[in-house]
């Protein structure tokens, strides 16, 4: 199955891809992830989106799909293919729909994770990881067990925060994704692939939904088979 997650910054994308990840098998597909790695390997392309993604703004459509169309046409999708941060604009969505079907697939669920604006600053600014082993935390809901010290890998004082995690940036950031993402909310529903959970809930409460879309749309596939 293959399923986009769609949301504003903060609203638990990449969290809920990590959790089907290790769940059910799926192969998760950030585009943030993949400019994140760009920058830090000092790629060409990593220097030229480095400024583009500290303020908040939308790297070109051109680079983000072909980043996707490299994925898409390297891996075989584990249980399923999770898009996280992408697509962001309609252009990426329509380019979306030409690369799967170029590979076979097709898409199976949109999965909008809604949340209250007047939650995501404090979402953002309170995230952290582990810079050894990418594992996230928050300092409201989710500290280490033990202060300094990675719960999942052990390493101590090797914590960081996004360049983009600050009120500046998430006030560009939001501005992009009321403009150029939300439209897709549209386009999705039109399509009938559109399913809306409360992205406000707890983390667990979130997984749940999403597996009640999941199970809901897998039901439906195997009735029309
Ligand atoms: P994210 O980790 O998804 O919040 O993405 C971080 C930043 O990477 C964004 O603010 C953009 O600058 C850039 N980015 C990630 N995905 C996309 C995309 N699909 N289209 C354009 N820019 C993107």
């Amino acid at each position: 199955m293959n399923i986009i997650l769609l949301g504003p910054p903060g609203a638990g994308k990449g969290t809920q891809a990590k959790i089907l990840v290790d769940g059910r098998g799926m192969v998760q597909l950030s585009t943030g992830d993949m400019l994140r790695a760009a920058r830090s390997s000092g790629t060409e392309m990593g220097k030229r989106v480095a400024a583009v993604m500290d303020r908040g703004e939308l790297v070109t459509d051109e680079i983000v799909i072909g980043l996707i169309e490299e994925q898409l046409t390297g891996n075989t999708g584990g249980s399923g293919f999770i898009f996280d941060g992408f697509p962001r604009t309609l252009a990426q969505a329509d380019a979306l729909d030409k690369l799967l079907s170029k590979v076979g697939q097709k898409l199976d669920a949109v999965i909008e994770m809604r949340v209250d604006d007047s939650a995501l600053v404090r979402r953002i600014t309170g995230r952290f990881t582990c810079s050894n082993c990418g594992e996230g935390y928050h300092e409201d809901v989710k500290k280490p067990a033990k202060e300094g010290v990675c719960d999942a890998c052990g390493q101590s004082g090797t914590f960081n925060k996004r360049a983009d995690d600050n009120e500046e940036a998430l006030k560009t950031r939001l501005l992009a994704y009321y403009k150029d993402t939300s439209p897709l909310i549209g386009y999705y529903y039109a399509k009938g692939k559109l399913n809306t959970i409360d992205g406000l809930a707890s983390i667990n409460e979130v997984t749940a939904s999403i597996k009640g879309v999941l199970d809901a749309v897998s039901e439906g596939i195997a009735v029309e088979a």
